[in-house]
């Protein structure tokens, strides 16, 4: 058995796929600006703590902050 893995791609962030935002029904942690509660929502899906519903989430990757308006 000597079959080198050679598609095995050494990624330093362990991510399977890069976070764009080119792809959709992606889905992406966030952490909740008010509880800290980390969340994984769809892109599809409104930016909103599962938790406490606040709507001010952060992305622990990027420290941005995501917000979205109530409508
Ligand atoms: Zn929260």
């Amino acid at each position: 058995m000597s079959a080198p893995n050679r598609y095995t791609q050494q990624n330093p962030n362990s991510m399977p796929d890069r976070p764009n935002g080119t792809e959709s029904n992606k889905q992406v942690a966030y952490l909740c600006g008010d509880c800290g509660v980390s969340s994984v929502l769809s892109l599809n899906d409104p930016v909103r703590c599962k938790e406490c519903g606040h709507r001010v989430m952060y992305k622990p990757r990027t420290h941005r902050i995501v917000q979205f308006e109530a409508r």
